[in-house]
């Protein structure tokens, strides 16, 4: 029988780790990361039309309009017909989007296998992302009010993502604060248990 695909969702506020720890489980699980951040920063590097609109709402901390960014995901996930699976990281951000991610895999006989959540406070978000501000070369890690605004929209258009999937039984939330490696093998003990 076909191995099933695991999508597993790393949830959480921005600079909470979910792409140093979705790099190693991609790693470790052979599952694709699919990170829209990072897709609108590759587009903005290469001044793609998609790009250039992206960076509008990039560096004031909004969130890209959603069918852009379901768009956008949609390329990605095609590409990788093959793969054990993914992990979306900063994905989705919005209910709209949940929703077009479960009409997506949905189509493709496949399903969100659980949401894991970091979880970490506002004023350790602000300290991370200043300090990653001095080498990222992001302008929206540059500037505390723009830090702040995102923290804002998390707690408004993110957060109820989470609850959406709790109501589907699929949402867990574990410390975010700790070291790289203690969390790390606090991801991969759940996913393993999938
Ligand atoms: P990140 O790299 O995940 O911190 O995302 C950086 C910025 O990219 C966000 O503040 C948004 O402006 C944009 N972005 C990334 N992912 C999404 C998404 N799923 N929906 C809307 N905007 C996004």
């Amino acid at each position: 029988m076909e191995e099933k695909r695991i999508n597993i969702i790393l949830f959480g506020p921005p600079g909470s780790g979910k792409g140093t720890q979705a790099k190693q489980l991609e790693e470790k699980f052979g599952l694709v990361q699919v990170s829209t951040g990072d897709l609108f920063r590759y587009e903005m590097g290469n001044n793609t039309p998609l790009g250039q609109k992206a960076k509008e709402y990039m560096n004031k901390g909004q969130l890209v309009p959603d069918e852009v960014t379901v768009g956008m995901l949609k390329n990605k996930i095609d590409k990788f017909p093959e793969s054990k699976g993914f992990i979306f990281d900063g994905f989705p951000r919005t209910i709209p989007q949940a929703e077009a991610l479960d009409a997506l895999l949905a189509e493709r006989g496949e399903s969100v296998n659980s949401l894991i959540a970091l979880k970490v406070d506002d004023d350790e978000i602000v300290k991370r992302l200043l300090e990653r501000g001095k080498t990222s070369g992001r302008a929206d890690d540059a500037n505390e009010e723009v830090i702040r605004n995102r923290i804002a929209v998390y707690k408004a258009e993110t957060s109820p993502v989470y609850n959406y999937y709790a109501e589907k039984d699929l949402s867990v939330e574990i410390e975010g604060v700790g070291s790289i490696e203690d969390i790390q093998g606090r991801l991969a003990s759940l996913i393993e248990s999938i």
